[in-house]
């Protein structure tokens, strides 16, 4: 299906792909920024790519590179819970692979080049903002070693489109920028949702003989292209489609066991944006948690907090059943089933290994580890404390040793963490109630004067936790700050006391030479407990001096989430922030303290 380049809302009848003709050029297209890993992947250079006069136009879809086949990409999904039907992508175009023995194979797509066949109502153009955020977090992610799509530039331009910033009902014109993003393949689980009461796919005949059902094509081309051991290793269809299906299931669930481990919201986990390969894909409003909250909704617009930061394991198993129907008769129901039930064993197995490695328990499983991690959670959230500066603050935790008076020990690292604890006045903001006013206030009447249906609105997810914000802010109300600062204190202490118990444990098995179990608990912490994510706030920092014209900030953050294990990459180290005259003159260096208070404010949709 040719695309006739004009915008208007259309369904494509049988198709999941439409050749693009016509580009949609920018304005006077310029180099935001580059990520050279990403680039290396293409086999490309930096400055390859700098001294092309060409280059910020072949980045931006703006120009074609010989031998390009631009195409855009047709495929449904299940929004917030809903089949939406045809929905994307209306925004990103392919614009060809690439492929070498040594790096692998590559798809290229430019996400923000203009309307393709799929745009519906919308441009098919994505912001400088926007774009910062995409660029930025890709590559955060690869460095820590989580599965993601790549983005290898941002472009920025002269040409604006009208868009609403602060979803305040006043739309402003924007930078029309491109991220030109690479993966093996970009195909999700919405791309397959697409052949689902769509019968006008049934009948037609594709290239592959003897296989009339496009479904059934896409599903040998992904399992034969990016899965070549399930493939090999079966030679009946449905047992290679369980195989697959279940590969699938386990990627998946060590994906989302990584985002927990690093307190990653996705934000908008809808079929769509689940990649088949199990890579993060779709930055949108996705967020680091700074202070803990198991009910993190880092999307503005997701009122009932279906993708709240606890919420994502079972979510990502509500969207691999949506796969399985999807696939139909290509899986056993029943099997598919028995694997869809393994996946919150599978996810919980990769989610303690990954824990008990960022507490640098490497040696020995315990049986109590999970309670010492539940635990430890629980500390964290009462105390306001700091996600990832708290589990970066744990390596300083000393190996007990024999005789050492306990508080004296443990004291200088409890007081670095309540450091990063919430302060009375943030955990008062913190524990506010979500809901608004007036279903509050119903439920509150009901509480008073209908018992019966009290706890039936209180058995609801939603009403129970506000509930708990409501006891624990009442709580609050009835604190002074001192009196908080000692219970925080007390409670830190108790968990790092626990904690040292199991260190010992680590060398129960008789050796006497400690030094290379401290060593290895050491090198395993600091791997796997990063200095530096990338919060709202950093990214909004990058933003704002972009949106000035000032690129700098966004590569000095690139620079320092390309090491985000390292003590040395481009930040300033942990204690040489401590200088008010340091801070004065930058405050944007410390990325790895407290985040300021406007940083609690920022609203992302
Ligand atoms: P998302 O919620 O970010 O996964 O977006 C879902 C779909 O909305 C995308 O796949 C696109 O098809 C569409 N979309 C997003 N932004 C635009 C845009 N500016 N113009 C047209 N379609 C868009
Ligand atoms: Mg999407
Ligand atoms: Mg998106």
């Amino acid at each position: 299906v040719d695309d006739s380049g004009e915008a208007g809302s259309r369904t494509v009848p049988a198709a999941c792909f439409s050749r693009i003709r016509t580009l949609q050029p920018l304005a006077r297209p310029e180099l935001v920024a580059l990520s050279r890993s990403a680039l290396a992947l293409l086999g490309l250079g930096e400055q390859e790519v700098l001294s092309d006069p060409r280059g910020a136009q072949y980045l931006s879809g703006s120009g074609l590179l010989p031998g390009s086949e631009p195409a855009a990409h047709c495929y449904c999904g299940h929004q917030f819970g809903l089949f939406a039907g045809q929905l994307g992508d209306g925004a990103a175009m392919y614009l060809g692979e690439v492929e070498s023995g040594s790096r692998g194979r590559w798809e290229i797509q430019v996400k923000g080049a203009g309307v393709t066949p799929y745009s519906r109502d919308g441009d098919g153009r994505k912001v400088l903002r926007s774009s910062i955020r995409e660029f930025l977090c890709s590559e955060a992610m690869a460095a820590l070693g989580i599965p993601s799509t790549r983005a290898a530039s941002i472009v920025t331009s002269d040409l604006c489109v009208m868009r609403d910033p602060l979803n305040s009902g006043q739309r402003i014109p924007e930078r029309c920028s491109v991220v030109l993003r690479l993966a093996p393949t970009f195909i999700r689980f919405g791309s397959f949702e697409i052949f689902m009461g769509r019968d006008e796919f049934s009948g037609l005949q594709g290239p592959s003989a003897g296989r009339n059902d496009i479904r059934s094509q896409l599903l040998d081309y992904v399992i034969e292209t990016f899965f070549p051991c399930v493939q090999q290793a079966h030679r009946n269809r449905k047992d290679r489609n369980m195989a697959f299906f279940r590969e699938v299931m386990t990627r998946t669930a060590g994906l989302v066991a990584k985002w927990q481990c690093v307190g990653f919201c996705h934000g908008v986990l809808n079929t769509d944006n689940m990649s088949i390969l199990g890579l993060t894909l779709d930055y949108g409003p996705f967020g680091f948690m700074d202070r803990f909250d198991p009910d993190l909704i880092c999307n503005a617009s997701d009122k009932r907090g279906r993708y709240s930061y606890q919420a994502q394991p079972s979510v990502c198993r509500w969207n691999l059943a949506r796969l399985a129907e999807a696939l139909g008769s290509e899986l056993d129901v029943a099997e598919a089933g028995a694997i869809l039930d393994d996946f919150m064993t599978t996810y919980e197995a990769f989610y303690l290994c990954m824990m008990r490695r960022k507490l640098g328990l490497v040696r020995r499983e315990e049986a109590e580890d999970s309670e010492l991690i539940s635990d430890l959670l629980r500390v964290m959230h009462n105390t306001g404390a700091d996600f990832t500066n708290t589990f970066r603050l744990l390596c300083c935790i000393p190996w007990p040793e024999d005789g050492d008076s306990e508080r004296e020990a443990v004291g200088p690292v409890v007081d670095l963490i309540l450091q990063q604890c919430a302060s009375i006045e943030e955990l008062k903001v913190a524990n506010k109630p979500t809901m608004d006013d007036r279903e509050l206030a119903m439920i509150l009447s009901m509480a008073q004067t209908n018992p019966v249906m009290f706890s039936m609105a209180a058995g609801s997810p939603a009403v129970a936790q506000q509930l708990e914000r409501m006891g624990r802010l009442k709580e609050l109300l009835e604190t002074d700050q001192g009196e908080l600062k000692e219970k925080q204190c007390d409670d830190w202490i108790r968990w790092v006391s626990r904690y040292r118990r199991r260190l010992t444990k680590e060398c129960d098995d008789g050796t006497s030479d400690l030094s290379p179990i401290k060593d290895q608990r050491l090198s395993v912490m600091y791997s796997n407990n990063p200095r530096v994510v990338l919060r709202n706030y950093i990214a909004q920092n990058a933003i704002q001096a972009a949106e000035r014209g000032d690129f700098s900030e966004i590569n000095r953050v690139l620079k320092a989430l390309e090491e985000p294990y390292s003590d040395t990459s481009g930040l300033e180290p942990l204690d040489a922030c401590g200088g008010k005259e340091q801070r004065m003159r930058d405050l944007t260096v410390c990325y790895d303290r407290k985040p300021p208070a406007w940083a609690q404010r920022i609203c992302i949709t």
